[in-house]
């Protein structure tokens, strides 16, 4: 997978069988994402899942900084529990109408 260049878009990972990986420079922490969950996450907020400025949506677990860079991986997500069940998208969706 060198050129990131076709993963211009959240939903451009899913497609092609990539997952996130998120790294943090501010503490050099790495994460794994599932692409299919994170993307539709973005759709239920209507956030703009441009893949350049889609980290501005998300926290380094570690220092809690912005994480500064995406890029496709075929890692397996680190944390698969992370929106693991309808109930989870049930209760965001509910949340997010109120
Ligand atoms: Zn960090």
């Amino acid at each position: 997978m060198a050129a990131n260049i076709s993963f211009k878009d959240l939903r451009d990972f899913a497609k092609r069988d990539a997952n996130l990986l998120v790294i943090c420079s501010n503490c050099d922490h790495k994460g794994v994402l599932d692409a299919e969950k994170v993307c539709r996450y973005y759709l239920c907020h209507g956030w703009n899942t441009a893949t350049s400025i889609a980290h501005l949506h998300m926290r380094c677990h570690v220092c809690k900084r912005r994480p500064t860079e995406i890029h496709p991986t075929p890692n397996k997500p680190d944390r698969p529990q992370w929106m693991g069940s309808q109930q989870d998208w049930t209760r965001l969706t509910r949340k997010l109408r109120n």
